[in-house]
């Protein structure tokens, strides 16, 4: 009989990688919480509208990527293909649109209906932060400082480039918007069908556009900053200078725009050239009016969210696996005091393992291929006077140890330690 394969565009997360993808969460929840950030978690699917009304329905995720089912109660849901529409329905659903401004980090898979390749999946991991209830340039500075820091902590800062954009406010938008439908109009013919779709709904879509015609028409088309309202350009200025203060540095890059509907002003991507195509590791943006296309007042919001996967291929090293203490009864007899030993030492928080079966040589040899620090040995003899040998497998220095000290003297700098 065959044997069922994974979804395409699915993985496991086995061993090394799942270190690695562990490595990213955890350095990230670390850091955001040295600014203040708390975690939610929001179910995995959600009623469609919370998608279909927030990214925009020129979106390629609401258009192709999502997953969309009608469960048996006839209700239209979707596997949700990013967090910042969720944690929006969330505040509001919550009631916690008074109590702001709220900082949320989240982690968890998302799920888009996309041409799997390296770097890109259908199922797929993000780590995620939003602020909402901000509206000065200082939280759009501290929320990119942080995801540069959650960078830096995982050794990859001076892999990766920020670019940094402003889409200006709606005024400025507005403007810009005529601008490129006018540029892009122009040369309608030479639009990949996609973009031609774009071109009265959404002609700043294009802008995102990865068909390689659009690229060069993009190219030469208007930029935002001849368009910005006074305001706006405040704003970007407020932005620019306050990342000067905080030592982070960007590149401005007017073809940065972000590829759901929700944003104005800041938009960021943080990009690598070391993962082909799929080089933005980590981006976003802020989204004023996002919560209240959830129903809820309108309330300023920026945020971001970074491909976990993405990440953990950039990883310099995957962080070693815990080391454990291997429990070695000598014999059928010793099996009871080998139990209550192992047991000991997992109350005290040290990693043990036993094997299930085998002859001392058998053991050890397992304990070798675990990469255990020490062996405990544990025969009739050592039972009759009390103690244990501890062999420890790196020097195969052995050490008499009384039993019910074992746990302290493996436990560096513990009294009792030999
Ligand atoms: P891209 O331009 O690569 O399609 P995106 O703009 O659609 O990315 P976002 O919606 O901003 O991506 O998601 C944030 C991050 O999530 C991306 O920068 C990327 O690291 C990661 N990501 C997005 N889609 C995928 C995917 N299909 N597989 C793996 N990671 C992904
Ligand atoms: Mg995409």
């Amino acid at each position: 009989m065959s044997s069922i394969q994974p979804v395409r565009g699915t993985h496991d997360l086995i061993g090394e990688d799942h270190r690695r993808f562990t490595h990213v969460v955890e350095t990230a929840r670390r850091i955001v919480s040295l600014y203040g950030f708390d975690e939610w978690a929001t179910p995995i699917f959600e009623d469609t509208r919370v998608f279909s009304r927030s990214l925009g329905d020129t979106s390629d995720v609401v258009s192709k990527e999502m997953y969309t089912f009608e469960d048996r109660g006839g209700e239209s849901l979707t596997l949700r293909p990013e967090g910042t529409a969720a944690i929006c329905r969330a505040l509001v659903t919550n009631g916690l649109t008074q109590s702001l401004p709220q900082k949320v980090f989240y982690a968890g898979p998302m799920f888009r209906y996309e041409r799997p390749q390296k770097g890109r999946y259908r199922q797929f991991h993000q780590i995620g932060a939003e602020l909402l209830g901000a509206a000065e340039p200082l939280a759009d500075a501290e929320v990119i400082a942080m995801g540069r820091d959650v960078l830096r902590a995982l050794g990859i800062e001076n892999e990766t480039v920020l670019e940094l954009n402003t889409l200006g406010d709606t005024a400025s938008r507005d403007a810009w918007r005529t601008a490129l439908i006018a540029h892009f109009s122009a040369h309608r013919a030479d639009l990949s069908a996609d973009s031609q779709a774009r071109l009265e709904r959404n002609p700043l879509r294009i802008l995102d556009s990865k068909d390689e015609n659009d690229r060069r028409l993009v190219a030469d088309a208007p930029t935002i900053a001849q368009f910005l309202t006074p305001e706006a350009r405040e704003f970007w200025d407020d932005l620019r200078r306050t990342l000067d203060l905080m030592g982070v540095r960007f590149r401005e890059n007017p073809g940065i725009v972000r590829g759901l509907d929700y944003y104005g002003h800041t938009a960021f991507e943080f990009v690598t050239t070391r993962l082909g195509a799929q080089g933005t590791v980590l981006a976003g943006g802020r989204y004023d009016g996002l919560v209240a296309e959830m129903g809820g007042p309108k309330t300023p919001a920026i945020g971001w969210a970074g491909g976990i996967e993405r990440l953990s291929m950039l990883l310099d090293s995957t962080p070693a696996e815990p080391r454990p203490v291997a429990i070695i009864p000598m014999g059928a007899d010793a099996q009871g005091a080998a139990i209550t030993v192992l047991q000991g030492l997992r109350a005290a928080g040290i990693r043990a393992e036993t094997s299930y079966r085998g002859n001392m040589k058998r053991r050890l040899e397992r304990a070798n291929r675990m990469k255990a620090t020490h062996a405990i040995l544990i025969g009739s003899d050592e039972i009759a006077r009390g103690v244990v040998q501890a062999k420890d497998l790196d020097s195969g220095q052995q050490t008499e140890v009384p039993m019910d000290n074992v746990a302290a003297f493996l436990l560096p700098g513990t009294p009792g330690k030999a």
